[in-house]
């Protein structure tokens, strides 16, 4: 299939053709439709490289609202390098989303900077657990109308330590949103936080 067939906006396809991308991956062709056309929650076992972070990226920016400031995508993420590459990446196929704010937010870099940042609007926010979390208790985001949430790389957040962090940071977001969690590997923890913290979620796997 072709990315026009998976159902993207004009805005969308213009970006992916200045990317050169030509085809979509298996990831981004199971992931799309299904993202685009429901509401509904999403477990997907994908490794890195297989084009993971387009197939939830272009739905949250299809789906969100460009012309309101509040933050409505929410991307976990392990690492500060993965988080700084998710935001890029976001900014890149979202170049012709007029409005668009993609803020990342990691630790060791400056916490006043990066709420500057926010404050000036962002409506989708790329963080690692323990400085959003750090965000949170010190008031400098708010992430109460959140409604997509991505756990990317759950894996590997659970292994370094974060599912308090993740807890506690999805604790803070409206419980009718939809989380889209992406893993490499499926252990019994991550299956704990897909049965906690989602409603009869569609699967896939590539
Ligand atoms: P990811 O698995 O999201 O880290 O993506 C791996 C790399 O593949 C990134 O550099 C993307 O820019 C690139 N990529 C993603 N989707 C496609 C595609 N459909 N065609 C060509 N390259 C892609």
């Amino acid at each position: 299939s072709t990315f026009q067939d998976l159902g993207l906006s004009d805005n969308l396809l213009q970006a992916i053709t200045d990317l050169g991308f030509e085809t979509p991956s298996e990831v981004q062709e199971k992931a799309i439709p299904l993202l685009l056309d429901s509401e509904e929650d999403l477990v997907a076992l994908a490794q890195t490289g297989t084009g993971k972070t387009a197939a939830f990226g272009f739905p949250m920016l299809q789906k969100i609202d460009v012309n309101s400031r509040t933050t409505q995508g929410l991307i976990l993420s392990p690492t500060r390098e993965l988080c700084l590459q998710i935001a890029n990446e976001m900014k890149l196929y979202g170049k012709y989303c007029k409005g668009l704010n993609v803020v990342a937010v990691y630790g060791g870099a400056s916490i006043t900077e990066q709420a500057r940042e926010v404050k000036r609007g962002a409506q989708i926010i790329v963080a690692t657990p323990g400085r959003m979390k750090d965000m949170i208790n010190r008031r400098l985001v708010d992430i109460s109308k959140i409604e997509y949430s991505v756990l990317d790389e759950a894996d590997e957040m659970l292994n370094m330590g974060f599912k308090e962090d993740i807890t506690d940071i999805l604790s803070h977001t409206p419980e009718d949103k939809n989380t889209w969690l992406f893993s490499a590997t499926m252990p019994k923890e991550v299956a704990a936080i897909a049965k906690n913290f989602m409603h009869q979620p569609n699967e896939i796997t590539v």
